[in-house]
């Protein structure tokens, strides 16, 4: 499943195609994927492409009409430029520029989301994202924003650190890697971390998805990238899909896996605290 620097990188592979181009006809082979199409009744007009951007694990395609083009990819949900189109199993909606290139959602499992959604002005972001917590690099993303989430909060960390209304793209995999660069066990009750625990959290948030950006994201299970082409940080994970290694940084401690909320978590036993 795509996080947040893997859709970083998806839209930073796309823009340069994109921008500036028209889609002439949109075509759609399914009526819903986790939630109705809504964009079929574009098909006829035209619209220009002004920017490709993001929000948590959301990509933004900004049209020239005050309307944004929302696509997230779910669990299996990717995104190819072709010219000519070849067609392939799941191809679930195509965007035929004027360049007759063709932008193409492919998705399986069908969890992903795409929808046309007004905005109040040009970079504006609509209305269902509002709710988003503040970007991990963004100036409101910061020590108070953290202390504030922690506060008063029972769950454990991770989950805390997960939930998008709090903290924005700090998904499974990153979760667990932020965890053990912060050496902070991930069960521990949110409200139980101290201030500079939560000091070295933020900041280990901010290493570890500008430091995954940079590699171009983790190539796990589904996810490539849109010229097929694999991610590098899965080479710098530490403990994620390491059950059973030797902690690389105490050297003393076996990394384990458990389950937190349905979801696979990874940690070191004797350095996380
Ligand atoms: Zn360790």
């Amino acid at each position: 499943m795509p996080e947040l620097p893997e859709v970083e990188t998806i839209c930073s592979a796309i823009r340069p195609d994109l921008v500036n181009r028209n889609i002439c006809r949109i075509e759609v082979f399914c009526k819903k994927l986790r939630y109705p199409i809504n964009i079929q009744h574009q098909k006829k007009g035209l619209a220009e492409i002004i920017a490709i951007r993001r929000r948590a694990k959301y990509i933004l395609i900004e049209l020239d009409n005050k309307n944004v083009i929302l696509v997230h990819l779910g669990m299996t949900g990717s995104l190819r430029i072709e010219s000519p189109w070849e067609k392939r199993k799941h191809d679930h909606v195509l965007f035929w520029l004027d360049n007759s290139m063709t932008l193409v959602y492919n998705d399986s499992r069908r969890f992903g989301q795409i929808e046309l959604h007004p905005i109040s002005t040009r970079g504006a972001f609509p209305q269902l994202l509002h709710h988003l917590a503040p970007e991990p690099f963004s100036d409101e993303f910061d020590i108070d924003w953290m202390v504030k989430v922690c506060k008063g909060r029972a769950k454990p960390i991770k989950n805390t650190l997960m939930d998008n209304t709090l903290v924005t793209g700090v998904g499974n995999i990153y979760a667990s890697e932020t965890l053990f660069l912060s050496k902070i066990h991930p069960e521990r009750p949110s409200f139980s971390l101290s201030r500079q625990e939560i000091k070295i959290l933020h900041k280990s948030i901010i290493v570890i998805l500008l430091n995954a950006i940079q590699a171009g994201g983790s190539s796990i299970i589904n996810y490539r990238h849109p010229d097929g082409s694999e991610g590098l940080f899965t080479r710098e994970l530490r403990v994620y899909g390491k059950k059973g290694d030797t902690c690389s940084d105490c050297k003393k401690g076996i990394i384990t896996q458990t389950k937190m909320a349905g979801r696979s978590t990874f940690f070191c036993p004797v350095c996380q605290k």
